[in-house]
């Protein structure tokens, strides 16, 4: 590849004004999920972008959600970069030291919800396209932004976008979800489960004759760990589960006939959904012949686990400029949380990387903040990193 400029003088040209005054505007508009009104956002999205020189199509979920594709370029293949455009509720205002719909910057950190989740990762590959854009930069693809709607409850967005045939072409994915800028190759997957226990009410005074639900729903929480897979994954571990939810008994001296326990299991790669299934159905045969409830599983959500190689272009080339720029060790790491890529990428197996500025402790947190710097690095490694993987000759 030859570029006259050298590519580190090229990234140095970020517009960090534009980044930070896209956060900031964005933060201020509320895209809170539930209910995740984002049309206001993707609207805006695409007036700033037509005026980059971009074009813009929406793809709108209902009247209040809508995604947008931003995209400049003419090649058959796609680059894509992809954030979603909802926030997690603000909650209880008076544990924000600064109002959290304003973005207030003090000491080179934004507040404000959206600042790491991730409006503030939005605003920094809208900074990364108008770069690429503007320094002229010869790709052999067409650089696809895509903005997501309703992740926070659903993946609603990304499903819609991967139905509509956005990521048909697309050689790589790239999302800005907070890293700290380190390269995320793996994710986990979550498969959400409801365990039924069905008991037999009766007069609290004479157990005997009932059968305990709740007790038998303790049962069940006993056995749960055993069906985790021994397997274990590199970057992620093992697979984990958290007891979420547990309901059941209506009154003190009633023997209680239902109860119910939810579970958030979280799958790693290479732990097939299927197989797993079948473990919680002979989880649920077992339990039956140990303890007197009838008991049956519901499954609520499921998302599948995502994993990369490491050792492909792009992900060195992210690997090196995260490096470079941030002086992070040359390893890449495991996210447990999923993101719009389980939504975007299969059934195709597209390689991707996570990388965002901001800290994943701050995720859905009160007095949520970026460092600036961290927005403006964030955009210096991915465009280092698709320069020097996908730029061309001129
Ligand atoms: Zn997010």
């Amino acid at each position: 590849m030859v570029i006259k400029m050298d590519v580190t003088e090229i990234v140095d040209k970020i517009d960090s004004e534009l980044i930070i005054r896209l956060t900031k505007k964005l933060v201020s508009m509320d895209s809170q999920n539930p209910p995740g009104k984002c049309n206001h956002l993707a609207k805006y999205l695409e007036e700033e972008c037509k005026k980059l020189g971009f074009e813009t199509k929406i793809y709108p979920l209902d009247d209040n959600r809508h995604n947008i594709i931003v995209s400049f370029g003419d090649g058959e293949r796609d680059i894509v970069l992809s954030g979603h455009l909802d926030t997690v509720p603000v909650g209880d205002l008076s544990n924000w030291k600064y109002p959290p719909l304003e973005a207030t910057e003090e000491n080179g950190r934004l507040y404000g919800r959206g600042t790491v989740d991730m409006l503030g990762g939005v605003a920094t590959l809208i900074g990364v396209m108008e770069l690429l854009h503007r320094m002229n930069i010869k790709f052999n693809h067409k650089i696809v932004f895509a903005g997501t709607a309703d992740e926070e409850v659903g993946m609603h967005g990304a499903f819609h976008l991967q139905e509509k045939g956005i990521m048909a072409d697309a050689d790589c994915l790239i999302i800005t979800e907070a890293t700290a800028l380190r390269i995320g190759i793996a994710e986990k997957g979550p498969y959400w489960m409801r365990l039924h226990v069905k008991g037999k009410s009766a007069h609290g005074s004479m157990p005997e004759v009932g059968i305990n639900a709740i007790e038998g729903a303790c049962v069940g929480i006993n056995h749960l760990k055993e069906i985790i897979p021994e397997t274990e994954h590199e970057l992620l571990g093992r697979t984990t589960v958290n007891i979420g939810i547990i309901k059941g008994g209506e009154k003190i001296n009633i023997v209680p006939d239902e109860c119910y326990v939810d579970c958030d299991f979280r799958l790693i790669p290479g732990v097939n959904h299927k197989e797993f299934d079948l473990k919680v159905k002979k989880l649920m045969t077992h339990l039956s012949e140990e303890y007197p409830c009838k008991y049956s599983h519901e499954i609520l959500h499921t998302i599948p686990a995502l994993n990369t190689k490491s050792d492909i272009p792009i992900i060195q080339n992210l690997l090196k400029w995260s490096n470079k720029i941030a002086n992070h060790p040359l390893e890449p790491i495991g996210l447990a949380y999923a993101t719009d890529a389980a939504a975007l990428i299969p059934p195709r197996d597209i390689p991707f990387a996570i990388i965002g500025g901001g800290s994943p402790s701050m995720l859905h947190q009160d007095n949520e903040y970026v460092e600036i710097a961290e927005l403006i690095d964030a955009a210096k490694i991915i465009a280092g990193a698709i320069i020097d993987t996908f730029g061309k000759e001129k």
